[in-house]
């Protein structure tokens, strides 16, 4: 605790006058582009790898960065996605699956979870994923847990989808869904490319929307 407490002081006393103009527009109102979706690790810092200030992220955390489908008895998730859209309309959603992710290596590897009975019931919701993975082959444990993490972040866009809120935003064009992995050791995403249906480089599956950006900084 001690850490936390020295952190915030920090904080206060270093960080918080640097932004004191941002908190002042933010002390009443916040506009989030995107809502985004990961795991509850410890190594994966949301605002850290996008490099976004406070007010820009709409986060949701949880083990193995699920999305439970929609169901009559809609839970914690199911609130908070349909806050992030129908609400504050974010634009964008990105479900970030990560590397070496306990829940995925959990399942991956199969191991027996009678002794975590909640953690047991909330990794069924990647159960589409872990079924399509063990009728693959892989070359190793490393492979197979990496397919692993990569299906769940596919399952859990199909998952979103079933979401109302989701759907309608879709239909009005307004709403642009991301499927991401991020590799804790060598500090890269993968996306996943929905023509080519499989992950690609971050330069590559937004190539174009990089190429505007540079012209765009060009020109100005
Ligand atoms: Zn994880």
């Amino acid at each position: 605790m001690k850490n936390l407490i020295e952190g915030f002081l920090k904080f206060q006393n270093e960080a918080f006058p640097q932004r004191t103009e941002l908190f002042k527009h933010l002390a009443t109102t916040q506009q989030p582009g995107t809502l985004f979706i990961t795991c509850s690790d410890s190594r994966v810092v949301p605002e850290l790898l996008t490099q976004q200030e406070p007010g820009e992220l709409f986060v949701i955390r949880n083990a193995g960065n699920i999305v439970p489908s929609y169901s009559p008895h809609p839970g914690g998730v199911s609130a908070t996605v349909e806050y992030a859209v129908a609400v504050l309309g974010v634009t964008d959603i990105v479900i970030c699956g990560h590397s070496d992710c306990g829940a995925m290596t959990a399942i991956a590897q199969c191991k027996c979870m009678d002794h975590l009975p909640a953690v047991s019931g909330w990794l069924q919701h990647a159960e589409s994923a872990k079924v399509v993975n063990e009728a693959r082959p892989h070359a190793n444990d490393a492979a197979k847990l990496s397919a692993m993490v990569r299906e769940n972040v596919i399952a859990q866009l199909a998952n979103i989808q079933t979401h109302p809120s989701v759907r309608l935003a879709q239909e009005k064009g307004l709403l642009n869904l991301h499927g991401w992995v991020y590799d804790i050791e060598h500090g890269t995403v993968a996306a996943y490319d929905d023509t080519q249906r499989e992950f690609v480089s971050i330069e590559e599956r937004y190539a174009a929307l990089i190429d505007a950006s540079a012209k765009a900084a060009a020109t100005a």
